[in-house]
């Protein structure tokens, strides 16, 4: 197998909180037992979202939690070019047509009042100029399951066109979608080791398909999708929650392993909040690999 590569791709759109945390610590434990290098990248691709300071502070506080990367973050708004040479390619194969459906027509058209939204393929046939104003790009996502094995939750599978449709690629204002960008860096980083939170297992198979028709017979990343944090109300922790953000734990005095001690044990991997050392890490994951 080649040397296993991994990579943190934070969205800078707000400070990074305890769960990031976590995130971060799972990363380097998995990266630390499989000697994988872990690469940076800013998911910067919702230009309206994302600001300077956050990257700014969001690489303050990897860099004091300890991540090493070999090469400078790579940053998605300056790669428009090569989603564009990749956007091309798939019309080239008809695999891409306009979509003039809002979220609010989805949900008409479904009935669905909330969560993810199964888009029914309204304009897949209906050949509306790519280029017409106002109208979002969607990918033909072929039909039928994608499996992977994952490092925490064991072997998945599931149905992209089941779960979500086709997928939106470049939205209604013009920029990439997530989905259409994480595969397509995913594979140019030569990424085969995607670790992040079981918010995104449902990304997978459909990135799957997407990676498929993007670059078919790549290979299979390992997968591990590890639990998220959760408030004193059961929710995700999110940016907008600062009680728990990194930089203010820093100024309260934490330290580095105080902070990961915490963001362990509140994750499961150790029964109490002690400190724990970045030499300490990948014992934790030992059950899982
Ligand atoms: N940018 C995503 C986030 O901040 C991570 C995406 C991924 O790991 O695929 O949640």
């Amino acid at each position: 197998m080649s040397p296993l590569k991994t990579r943190l791709a934070p969205s800078p759109t707000g400070h990074l909180h305890l769960g990031h945390g976590f995130h971060v610590l799972c990363v380097q434990g998995l990266a630390a037992h499989f000697q994988a290098d872990i690469y940076l990248r800013m998911e910067d691709h919702d230009q309206s979202r994302c600001r300077p300071e956050f990257e700014t502070s969001i690489v303050s506080d990897l860099e004091w939690l300890g991540v090493r990367t070999p090469t400078r973050p790579w940053r998605q708004s300056e790669r428009a070019s090569v989603y564009q040479g990749h956007l091309e390619n798939l019309i080239r194969q008809q695999l891409v047509y306009a979509c003039s459906c809002s979220r609010k027509d989805v949900q008409h058209q479904t009935g669905q009042a909330s969560g993810e939204l199964k888009y029914p393929g309204t304009c897949r046939d209906l050949c509306i100029p790519l280029d017409q104003p106002g109208t979002s790009l969607r990918l033909r996502l072929p039909q039928g399951p994608h499996s992977f094995r994952d490092l925490f939750l064991g072997e998945q599978t599931s149905s992209p066109d089941e779960d979500c449709g086709d997928v939106v690629i470049r939205d209604r204002i013009g920029q990439w979608t997530y989905q259409f960008a994480v595969v397509i860096d995913d594979l140019e980083q030569k990424i085969n080791l995607v670790i992040r939170g079981t918010d995104l297992l449902l990304s997978t198979s459909r990135q799957l398909a997407m990676r498929e028709l993007i670059h078919p017979n790549s290979p299979t990343p390992l997968f591990a999708h590890h639990p998220l944090l959760l408030d004193t109300l059961g929710q995700k922790l999110s940016k907008r929650s600062a009680s728990e953000a990194l930089s203010k734990l820093r100024a309260e005095g934490l330290a580095a392993d105080s902070v990961r001690g915490l963001a362990a044990h509140l994750g499961g991997l150790q029964a109490k909040p002690e400190p724990l050392s970045l030499t300490q890490l990948p014992a934790l994951f030992k059950n899982f690999i």
